[in-house]
Parts: C-alpha cells; structure tokens; sequence
C-alpha cells in the first residue's frame, strides 16, 4: 500500500467500508465499475507538487511539461514520436487529417467499438466502412476487412478492444498489400503488447485516450498521438495548432487540440505506476477465470466443445499482452445477459454493457449504407457484459462478485 495519508489512515478499516468512502460516482455502490480515489489519492502528494509547479511555471500552452509527457509516452509505445491531443478521439482526427483521409476516401473500422473510431472518420469526410469481429476478442475480423476493401480504401483502423490487441500481423499483410495506412485504436490499451511489441506502435500510427476510465486515467479529456513516423508527426504537430507553420502562416485547415501541460504533468505522475494497475487488472482478471472455469456451464470462447456454455469468458491469447480495461463476459441465451445485469446491480455491483448497439446500426451511419448485418457484432452487441476489473479492486470485492455471478448460474 503506498504512503498516501488517507490511505493510511483508512487501513483499519475493513477493505468493503474504505471501498464505501472512496467511491466517487455512486456511494450505495457495493462493487462499483470503476473507482478512482484510492488510485488517486495514493498520489496526492506528488499530484499538488506537479499542480504547483504548473501553476508557478506561468506557461500552460504547449511547454516542456508536455513534451516531457510526449516522449515519455513515445517511448513507452516504442516509437519517437508522440502528439499531446485534446482527447482519444482529437488523437484519431488528427491522425486521419494528417495522412490526408477525407472526402472520396473509404477507412475500415469495426462495428463493435467505441463511437469515436468511426465517427471521426465521418468527421475527416472519408466513408467508415464497418468490419465484423472476431468472437473470441472481441477485435476486428481481418478476412471480413479485406472482403470490403475497394479501390477507394485509404487506411483501417484496429481497435484493441478491452485492452487486448488485434491481430496485428494479420492487418500488416493486409495493409502492405493494399497499400493501407494503419491507425491503430489503443485507447483502451496502453500498456498492452502483440508479440512483445507495445501496441500504439506497431502500426503507421497510434492513438491513445486518458480518459478517466482508461488505463491511465487522467484529470478530465486528454489523448496522444505516438508514431515513428517523422514527417506525419511534424504534420500532426501543425494541424493541431491550426495548420500553421510558421505561426500565422496556415498551410493546412488545422484545429485547436493541444493537451494542456497541467494534464500533462498530472499524467507523468501517474505514467510510472500504470504497469502495476495493468498488473492488478491482470491479477484480477487470472482470478476471475480460475473461479469461473471452475463453475458449470462455462466456457472460453473459440475454444469450448460439447454443451454450448450460458456463459463465455474472455481469454487472453498466448501472443497477447492483455491490460483488461474490460473485463467482458459474454452470457449466451434471449434476455439472459440482461438479466444478469439486474441480477448483479441489484446487489449493487456495478456491471455495464460496452457496446450494446454495433455501430453499423447507428441511425447517423445509415447515409454510408452500412453493412446490414454483421453476425458476430450483433452477437456480441445482445451477449456481452462488463463486471468490475479496476486495480484496486481487491480480493474481498472481486469475490463478492465471484459469489453473484456463481449465484445467478445455479439459479437457472
Ligand atoms: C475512449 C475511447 C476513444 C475516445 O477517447 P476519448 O479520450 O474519450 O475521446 C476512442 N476509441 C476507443 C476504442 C475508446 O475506448
């Protein structure tokens, strides 16, 4: 436990009741999604110092605080660049404006994912173009991709879903031979790795989301976009100051998405320890398929025979580094994962459905004339549910949700 005074001073306390006081969103939350205090506070003293030094530095526009935070996130990612954004979503414009995306072009994205993959891409003036999944990760089906590749396909867009990568050998081929750019969607993934290789880096470029529920959650909006690439971080730079170079002199219709250097300070503070949250979510997520594997009626995707499982649980696969920013269920039978849901927030645990609409079903998608039926993101969009995986969830918490789970399956 790190030296953060109100830790210490709650230590007494039984670890469900320090759980209650913590808790910010909801306090009759037994188990709550997510929490953020007590990672928080453990930091406080070193959070006041970075906030005061921004605030005597005088200097909150761009500043050495930010690129401090850039290089150290580039490095992280194994690439040389990094482009503090306003946000994840900001860092994935961004990366279509500077490789040029927009109007006659085509992007491939998955359907099961957050609504800024493609909604950017939209907002960019290019066509999202909407791939099924795989049901094993949750992550784009690279076959199902190449299938909708046209003459007009200018890049594609994997998402780490949950914080697992795609299969990003399988989407190089692709993009080599069809001469597509690679924007790879870490939002929900920094830390994570495919084949010893960070994600965010593995691809043209990367973008990354500090959103407050991410892996490394920040203070309010913040994002990054990493590459290796020198000339489309240059571009980037510009773009997000307006397309100016020099100031005044606007080469490119840029916009305004600098990340703040407080963000930015506030972040590096918490950067070192992200690799022990990973690892407590991986600590957590060992856990919870130990006891579930345990139980009847349950299976692994992709890898159960004989009785078809009620209940699906997420693997990691061997060539993965999995950081588990969800841990994901998927509960097999009509109305069964809803009532699931029921059954665990009615004993106030906190679970949630990411993502229950695919986004080719999306009313403001329907000019593009998505696909009309992807079968495994209309799968996943009716079976999946998320339960409590932050770090600091702990032992006596995640057990409780253990019991609930194990409960709803023997009631059936
Ligand atoms: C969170 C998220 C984003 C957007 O990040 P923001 O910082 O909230 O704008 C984009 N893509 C995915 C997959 C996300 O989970």
């Amino acid at each position: 436990m790190p030296e953060g005074g109100f830790i210490r001073d709650c230590d007494c306390l039984s670890e469900h009741r320090r759980a209650t006081l913590v808790s910010t969103a909801d306090n009759t939350m037994n188990v709550p999604l997510l929490e953020l205090n007590t990672q928080n506070q453990a930091l406080e003293p070193e959070l006041k110092e970075a906030f005061e030094r921004v605030l005597r530095s005088g200097r909150f526009i761009l500043g050495p605080e930010l690129e401090s935070f850039e290089n150290a996130v580039a490095e992280l990612s194994g690439v040389r660049h990094g482009v503090g954004v306003t946000s994840g979503t900001d860092a994935i414009l961004l990366a279509l404006m500077a490789l040029g995306i927009g109007p006659g072009d085509e992007v491939l994205c998955p359907s099961f994912t957050f609504f800024a993959t493609a909604g950017c891409i939209a907002r960019a003036g290019a066509v999202p173009v909407f791939v099924d999944s795989e049901p094993e990760t949750f992550n784009i089906d690279v076959e199902d991709a190449e299938r909708r590749i046209t003459e007009r396909t200018k890049a594609i867009i994997p998402v780490h879903l949950f914080g697992q990568a795609a299969d990003m050998d399988a989407i190089a081929e692709l993009a080599k031979r069809h001469k597509l750019a690679v924007i790879e969607d870490a939002a929900q993934a920094l830390g994570a790795g495919h084949r010893g290789r960070p994600v965010g880096g593995i691809g043209t470029c990367g973008t990354f989301s500090f959103f407050p529920s991410k892996n490394l959650g920040g203070f309010g909006d913040a994002g990054m976009l990493v590459t290796d690439d020198e000339t489309l971080a240059h571009k980037a730079r510009i773009l997000r100051m307006h397309g100016a170079e020099p100031k005044y002199y606007h080469k490119y219709i840029g916009g305004n998405f600098r990340m703040d250097p407080l963000q930015a300070a506030l972040l590096q503070v918490k950067l070192p320890h992200c690799e022990t949250y990973n690892k407590n979510r991986r600590a957590n997520a060992a856990a919870y398929a130990e006891a579930l594997d345990a139980l009847p009626g349950v299976g692994v995707a992709g890898e159960s025979d004989g009785e078809p499982p009620r209940l699906l649980r997420p693997s990691e696969r061997p060539d993965r580094y999995h950081i588990w920013n969800q841990y994901t269920l998927r509960v097999t039978g009509e109305g069964r994962r809803d009532a699931l849901k029921r059954f665990l927030n009615e004993r106030d645990i906190g679970a949630e459905i990411y993502y229950p609409v695919p986004l080719h079903r999306q009313e403001c998608f329907q000019p593009f004339e998505p696909a009309d039926f992807l079968p495994v993101c209309e799968t996943l969009a009716a079976e999946v549910i998320s339960i409590p995986v932050y770090p600091e969830l702990g032992e006596a918490r995640r057990n409780t949700v253990i019991e609930a789970v194990t409960a709803f399956l023997s009631e059936e």
